[in-house]
């Protein structure tokens, strides 16, 4: 059965479905502004419309027929980070992350994405195709090639550009001595690894397993695993995510694992509520496994006299929320001193793929971040997602500074007094 919308065109029942969802969603907004000052980007851009409340006032707009998806709207729409800074902050409770998809959703059905989403879109689905292609883009020379002025002026559309700046660096495969005594056998638990993590978080993952084992863990990395969704599901595709989330399951359920461990915050929240909710499996944040394992106590750490600067990445704020199992784990290596960052901006402009589409927020975003750490002097900075890794570490990079990007499990794992 069909129904007209404002503009006299046929809708079907499933879009009328979602107009009201993003309806009844949006009807819980109060309008008392409380969350702009958290928005980054309001911070950046200082308008309503790229505020929550201005969003949340456009999508209600759009589900009730009172506004067509013009170029503005669905700028204004396509500009928020999904941060989650401000559903934190909602006394209302607007469940805005949910608003944010829906909303995408509704406008996937009438705006045709560019071309530079679609080839996006594409290569993130596959996860072997896009480590092959970031090994490709790594070899000597062909990295040089990419990057070189000629080549950024002929390519298209501007996001590959971009992606040609941003190109992100693999990590060199860090080797780890096993432990000299053999600890006690504890049980199995799946480590996940991600799409794009899957290559450039190698060193994490490594670091991972041999903190795991050292505490007597079997470690399964199930082959096949791919993407956890979470890029598909911000852009409004939540059918796209679904899948990619289905896969992931039945990797980690076929290896009989009833724990899954996830070091990149940025995945943490899919996981949990797409790929496993109503399973056996239970999903666990690495650092807050790692902290609340009782042996952990019995493992030695190698003094380093250092100071970190510790970036808390939305995700891991909002939704993982191990900051301080990350500040406590951390804490176990003598001398190193654990220097925060201001709170605000706390995204770094990342956020997924969005750095990619939006360069002028992100880079606004990341600068102001850049300059907090400056501030602070220290060895390293440090983070606990892979996006805001690499997208610090480029900006770094960009400004001539030597400053490495770190994940916490790789100090702890290099620290490790075997
Ligand atoms: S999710 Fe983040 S960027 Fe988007 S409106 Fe909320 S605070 Fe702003
Ligand atoms: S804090 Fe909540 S109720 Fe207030 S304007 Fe923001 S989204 Fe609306």
């Amino acid at each position: 059965m069909t129904d007209n919308d404002a503009d006299g065109r046929a809708m079907t029942a499933s879009t009328a479905a979602l107009r009201a969802h993003v309806a009844a969603l949006a009807d819980q907004c109060v309008k008392c502004g409380l969350c702009l000052p958290l928005c980054p980007s309001y911070r950046v851009e200082r308008q309503e419309a790229e505020s929550p409340r201005g969003r949340i006032a456009l999508a209600q707009a759009l589900a009730g027929g009172l506004a067509a998806p013009s170029p503005a709207l669905v700028a204004h729409l396509d500009q928020c980070l999904a941060c989650g800074s401000c559903e934190h902050v909602c006394p209302a409770q607007v469940r805005y992350g949910e608003l944010l998809v829906a909303t995408r959703q509704l406008l996937r059905a009438q705006v045709r994405p560019g071309r530079g989403d679609a080839l996006l879109r594409a290569v993130l689905a596959r996860p072997r195709l896009l480590r092959g292609l970031l090994r490709l883009a790594n070899l000597p020379g062909v990295r040089h090639c990419i990057q070189s002025r000629l080549v950024a002026r002929l390519l298209r559309p501007p996001q590959l550009a971009r992606l040609a700046r941003e190109l992100p660096r693999l990590p060199p495969r860090p080797r780890f001595a096993p432990r000299r005594e053999a600890p006690l056998r504890r049980g199995r638990v799946g480590l996940f690894l991600g799409c794009v993590a899957s290559a450039v978080d190698r060193d994490v993952h490594a670091a991972a397993a041999h903190l795991l084992r050292a505490l007597g863990y079997e470690v399964v990395v199930p082959a096949r695993q791919g993407c956890c969704g979470a890029l598909a599901l911000h852009r409004g595709e939540p059918a796209l995510a679904q899948t990619l989330a289905a896969s992931v399951r039945r990797a980690f359920v076929a290896a009989g694992v009833e724990t899954v461990l996830v070091s990149a915050s940025g995945c943490f929240g899919t996981l949990r509520e797409q790929a496993f909710a109503g399973t056996q499996v239970r999903v666990r944040e690495i650092h807050e496994f790692l902290a609340a394992d009782v042996p952990l106590a019995e493992l030695r750490f190698r003094p380093w006299p250092a100071r970190v600067a510790l970036h808390t990445p939305c995700t891991q704020a909002h939704v993982a929320g191990a900051e301080a199992a990350i500040r406590a784990l951390l804490g176990r290596i003598p001398q190193l001193e654990i220097a925060s960052l201001p709170t605000q901006p706390r995204c770094c402009g990342a956020a997924g793929d969005y750095f990619l589409r939006h360069a002028a927020i992100a880079d606004a975003l990341r600068a102001e971040l850049l300059d907090g750490a400056a501030a602070l002097a220290p060895t390293a900075l440090v983070t606990s997602n892979v996006g805001c890794r690499l997208f610090l570490a480029n900006g770094l990079r960009q400004r001539g500074l030597g400053l490495p990007v770190r994940h916490p499990v790789v100090l702890l794992a290099e620290q490790l007094d075997n």
